[in-house]
Order: structure tokens, then C-alpha cells, then sequence
């Protein structure tokens, strides 16, 4: 390949460059360090091109450019995946979130149509000058339905964090499993198990509820009878909690997150959990949260699997999250981390066996590695995620990109 660290090696023959009506950063460009930044430091890599495409014609013209110059491909979205999987090192980025971030409403279709670049801010806020009442059941099922599913939706829900001491888990595991096994689909929490910034072990229960507060305190009074250390929960807006984690997630860090099924609330493996994040976080200088959530899912897998096409996950999700400061990054860093995460993967999922075991694989969308754990990217991921979806995405994938162009995250290999 050409070197990366310069555009003019490049064959720009058929004129494809000069039809790009966006923009076009190389190098040597003074914005070039700029148009690299990913929500996670670690996630940035050194493309030779990023264009910021303006329309469909551009993104074509793009892809030309790219298999001219044999030349590998990134989308970039809102550049949020942990993984870089929107960066490529030598290669085109094809960047969306320039011009590409709109939403548009359409209120008496009741549709929302939001660009590839747009972030889940753009999409609240359109949607709230346009009137709630008009679109909301649209947007849901097109997108927040992953969370909250579209049931007649009030203006403001009740929602935030309450704060508990390490040591009050085993109280909240039994009111979680009580909770757990009576809950309906209006409502749901995450319990973050991670340590104040003196590395004391803390519980943040992230709790949502699509009802009023007087229904709620009620319904979550044993939550509150544990006694907890701060309280921020209210009455909010509908749109609040999606941003609820944004301060403790800033972008600019290190990162690197794993995906773990879990089995429901049971105190043992999330006491070993916490315990290893503790002890990872070193007092309080690596930031550490293992993210249990407690979503009922059914209706989620009642939608049948081959109506989509990733793989069923019929148990919820519990998320490892890492980070580090910005400047701390190196890929050493990294590789210490993936330690790290696998160490406290395993305490989740109830021992290693357990782990490699592929019903355990949580999200796909966070770690790049594959069901073994190992460094590199591994092709059974792909396969792991789409599950018995595989073999008709593989035949889609030879009649539509049959040269494999669109390689990233994980890759459908054409049949
Ligand atoms: C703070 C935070 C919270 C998160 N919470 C959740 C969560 O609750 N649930 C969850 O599932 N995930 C969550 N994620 C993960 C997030 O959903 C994924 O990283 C997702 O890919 C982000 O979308 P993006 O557009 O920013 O992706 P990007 O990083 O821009 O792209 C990701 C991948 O999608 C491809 N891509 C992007 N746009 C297009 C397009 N228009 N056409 C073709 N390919 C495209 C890219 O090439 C790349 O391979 C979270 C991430 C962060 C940082």
C-alpha cells in the first residue's frame, strides 16, 4: 500500500476527488488531527483521506475513489464505537457527521428521517420542536424501542441515579430479584458497580419508570428503605435519561468495553465483580463500572429472530467498561486493559468456562475480540453475532458487496 501520510501518491484518475462536493481533509490539511477525533481516544487511527460526504452522489463517488486506489473504507457515523471500527489507518473515511446529522419530521406520516451522521441529541431535540405527541410512537419504534418499548408514552417519566454503598449489595440484589421476577416493560434500572474517586465502593442504580413519581416510590419502596447515600431521582422529561451516563462518559479517553450475558441478579458473581473492579480501579485512578442491567426483554425477543439480523441475546446484557485518560494512551495500555476486563468478564459470566461458552457473549458491539477472548479480531465474531442469520447475510453480502469493500466491525465474509 501507498504510504498513508500523504494524499499525492494517490491516483485521483476519472476525476473522482474533484466531483466530491463536500470535503475532502488529507494530511497536510490544518483540520486533519481534528477530523481523526472519536469519542474514544483509542478508537482514532491515521486515514490517508476523510471526506465529508454531502450527499448519496458523494458517497458513491467515495467508494470509486477507494477501489481505484485500492484503498480500505471507514463510515463514520457519530464515531461513538469504542472499537474504532469508524477509523482505518491508510485508508478513506467516509464521514457522515458533517453534513449528514439532520433529522427531518414528517408529522402527518408520523416518520422521522435522520441522517447516518446524527446523534440521539439532534434526534430529541427535532422531535420536541416538532411536537412529541405527533412523532414520538414513530421514533420509538425506530429506535429507542431497544430500551424502552412504545407503549403510550407520557410527557415526562421518573428517572436518575441514586447512590448506595458498596456494602449495601446484598440488600439490593434481594429487592433486585424480588423486583426482577414482578416488573412489566414500563420500567427498568442498570446498577453500575464502580468506586468513588477515593476507590470506596459505590452502587449507582440508573432506574427508569414510564409512570409518575408518586406511582414510582411507591413501587421501588424497598429500593429507597435500603437507605441510600444520595438521591437524584425526579420527575423528568421523556428525553432526560437517554443522556443520563454522558458525564460519567466523556469523550477524549481511553476506552475499552466487553459485553457479558448475565442470568438475572444473583449476589455471588457481582460481589466477585465488584471486588475486581475495586481492586483494577487502584484507588480510583483507572476509571471502572460494570453495568448490570435489568430490562425485561420479551418484548424485544418476541420479534422473531430472522425478522433481523443480529442473534437473539435471551438474557440481559452486563457491560464492563474502562477507562483511562486520554494522554495515559498507548496500545500497551490497551492490551492491559483487555486483561482487565476478561478478569473481571469471567466474574460475570461464573468462571472462565462459562465465558467461552457463546451463549455469554453480551453485546457485539463493544469489544472487537472474539468468544475465545483472543487479542485480534477473530472471524467467528462475526458469526457468534449474527447467529443462524449468518448464512442468508452471507449470500446478501456476495450479491451486493462481493470484493468485501465494506470490511469493518464483523465482516460478513461473502458465501
Ligand atoms: C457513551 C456510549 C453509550 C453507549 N450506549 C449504548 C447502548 O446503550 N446500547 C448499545 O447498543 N450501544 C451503545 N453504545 C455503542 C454504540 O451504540 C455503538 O458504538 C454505535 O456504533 C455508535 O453509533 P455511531 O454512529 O456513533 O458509530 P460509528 O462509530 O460512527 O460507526 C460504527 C460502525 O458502524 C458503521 N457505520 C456507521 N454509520 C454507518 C452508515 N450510515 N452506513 C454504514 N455503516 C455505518 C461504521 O463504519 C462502523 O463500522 C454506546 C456508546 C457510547 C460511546
Amino acid at each position: 500500500m501507498d504510504d498513508p501520510n500523504t494524499s499525492e501518491t494517490h491516483s485521483t484518475t476519472g476525476g473522482f476527488l474533484s466531483r466530491i462536493k463536500g470535503d475532502i481533509i488529507t494530511p497536510e490539511h490544518p483540520d486533519y488531527r481534528q477530523s481523526l477525533h472519536r469519542w474514544a481516544r483509542n478508537a482514532e487511527r491515521n486515514a490517508a483521506f476523510v471526506i465529508f460526504v454531502k450527499d448519496e452522489a458523494d458517497v458513491s463517488t467515495a467508494i470509486l475513489f477507494a477501489k481505484e486506489n485500492k484503498l480500505p473504507i471507514a463510515i463514520r457515523g457519530g464515531g461513538h464505537s469504542p472499537i474504532g471500527a469508524s477509523s482505518v489507518e491508510g485508508g478513506v473515511v467516509i464521514d457522515l457527521s458533517r453534513y449528514l446529522n439532520k433529522v427531518r419530521i414528517d408529522p402527518a406520516k408520523r416518520l422521522a428521517y435522520v441522517g447516518g451522521g446524527a446523534v440521539w441529541e439532534e434526534v430529541g431535540k427535532t422531535t420536541i420542536v416538532h411536537g412529541l405527541e405527533q412523532t414520538r410512537k414513530k421514533i420509538l419504534i425506530y429506535s429507542l424501542a431497544i430500551l424502552w418499548p412504545p407503549y403510550s408514552q407520557r410527557d415526562t417519566v421518573f428517572s436518575g441515579t441514586v447512590i448506595f454503598h458498596g456494602k449495601q449489595l446484598e440488600s439490593l440484589v434481594a429487592v433486585t430479584k424480588e423486583w426482577n421476577s414482578n416488573g412489566s416493560p414500563k420500567e427498568a434500572m442498570m446498577f453500575v458497580l464502580t468506586c468513588d474517586p477515593t476507590g470506596v465502593p459505590i452502587i449507582l442504580c440508573q432506574s427508569f419508570f414510564n409512570g409518575s413519581e408518586k406511582e414510582v416510590r411507591e413501587k421501588f419502596k424497598k429500593l429507597y428503605d435500603v437507605g441510600p447515600v444520595a438521591d437524584m431521582t425526579k420527575e423528568v422529561p421523556y428525553e432526560t435519561p437517554n443522556p443520563l451516563q454522558n458525564p460519567y462518559v466523556r469523550p477524549g479517553n481511553g476506552a475499552y468495553w466487553k459485553g457479558v450475558a448475565h442470568k438475572g441478579p444473583d449476589l455471588q458473581p457481582m460481589v466477585n465483580a465488584h471486588q475486581k473492579a475495586t481492586e483494577i480501579s487502584q484507588g480510583g485512578k483507572t476509571y471502572v463500572q460494570v453495568v448490570y442491567e435489568w430490562f425485561h426483554l420479551f418484548k424485544i425477543n418476541s420479534v422473531p429472530a430472522g425478522a433481523t439480523a443480529y442473534r437473539r441475546i435471551p438474557d440481559p446484557n452486563c457491560s464492563v467498561i474502562i477507562g483511562w485518560p486520554g494522554e495515559a494512551h498507548s496500545d500497551e495500555k490497551v492490551d492491559e486493559t483487555r486483561t482487565f476486563a476478561h478478569r473481571i468478564a469471567d466474574c460475570i459470566a461464573g468462571g472462565e468456562s462459562n465465558l467461552k461458552d457463546v451463549k455469554s457473549q453480551g453485546y457485539a458491539n463493544y469489544d472487537p475480540e472474539g468468544v475465545l477472548g483472543d487479542k485480534n479480531e477473530v472471524k467467528d465474531k462475526a458469526q457468534v453475532a449474527f447467529g443462524d442469520n449468518y448464512p442468508a447475510l452471507q449470500r446478501v453480502k456476495k450479491k451486493y458487496d462481493p470484493d468485501n469493500i465494506c470490511n469493518r466491525w464483523f465482516a460478513i465474509t461473502p458465501a
